[in-house]
């Protein structure tokens, strides 16, 4: 039998302000958690104020592409993110932050996830998170960062199959138990606290660096019209840029953007 546990706005509240995540807007359904975030940012919202909802309608992927989330079964939510001096060398990282707090969290309910870059997360080479990061700018700087996370939590999270062009899973058809959505943002919340303190340092490289799905696999990177990349996944840059080993051994490094990276035929 699946439960669904329906989110209850004051004890999310409770739990997030252990966290110091005291500037909640929470919404039973909304078009695009990242809009709403990018809106409050651009109001002035305060660092780590975040947006959560129970359903998203017009939930977005990269591009304008379609992110699943329906009632009262996944994790819909957008962080603010107000750069310190300290982090803004290293803004092209927060993906990464992104990925290893969802990756940390999961890992911590016995389960093994891989980092498929730049933006999701699989199980058992199965799609189960995805992050979109956005910016607010004021003139030639970034004012704030929205960072959009979408996680399928419940079974029935998992989009249907003709929406899909990489398979898809969630939390409980992977862990074959019970587990409750709040927990889980919880635990991601406390991942993403630490890392971001760690924005700047090798470790979260090499940590990020560690879950990278195909790791080692020969890989074709799309990237707009441009003919596809293929190479072997050797590693990170320390911007976070993608770097693989063509046929002749030769590094390829492929920088953020709108690329889409699959396992090669
Ligand atoms: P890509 O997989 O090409 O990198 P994005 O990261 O932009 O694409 O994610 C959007 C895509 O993810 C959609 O086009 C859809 O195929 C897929 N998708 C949408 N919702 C979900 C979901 N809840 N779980 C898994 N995959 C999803």
């Amino acid at each position: 039998m699946v439960l669904l546990f329906n989110m209850n706005e004051s004890s999310l509240k409770k739990k997030l302000s252990k966290l110091n995540f005291n500037n909640l807007r929470y919404f039973d359904s909304i078009g695009s958690t990242n809009d709403e975030a990018l809106a409050w940012a651009a109001e002035g919202a305060k660092d780590l104020s975040i947006v959560i909802a129970d359903e998203q309608t017009q939930g977005r992927g990269r591009l304008n592409r379609k992110w699943f989330t329906p009632k009262g079964s996944a994790l819909a939510f957008s962080l603010i993110l107000r750069p310190s001096a300290s982090m803004r060398p290293h803004l092209s990282r927060t993906v990464g932050l992104a990925a290893l707090s969802i990756a940390d969290s999961i890992s911590r309910i016995g389960l093994k996830p891989q980092i498929k870059w730049p933006n999701d997360i699989l199980l058992n080479g199965k799609k189960t998170a995805g992050i979109l990061v956005e910016s607010v700018w004021s003139g030639d700087d970034v004012d704030s960062l929205v960072i959009g996370m979408g996680i399928n939590v419940y079974k029935p999270s998992v989009p249907p199959a003709e929406f899909l062009q990489f398979p898809a899973t969630s939390l409980e058809d992977e862990l074959g138990s019970e587990l409750i959505r709040e927990d889980v943002l919880s635990g991601i919340l406390g991942a993403f606290l630490h890392w971001r303190e760690r924005l700047g340092e090798d470790e979260l490289i090499k940590a990020w660096e560690e879950l990278l799905a195909f790791r080692g696999g020969q890989v074709e990177v799309k990237s707009g019209g441009e003919v596809p990349v293929t190479g072997r996944v050797d590693g990170l840059e320390s911007d976070g840029s993608l770097r693989l080993r063509d046929i002749h051994d030769k590094s390829v490094i492929v920088r953020f953007g709108d690329v889409s990276l699959r396992p090669s035929a």
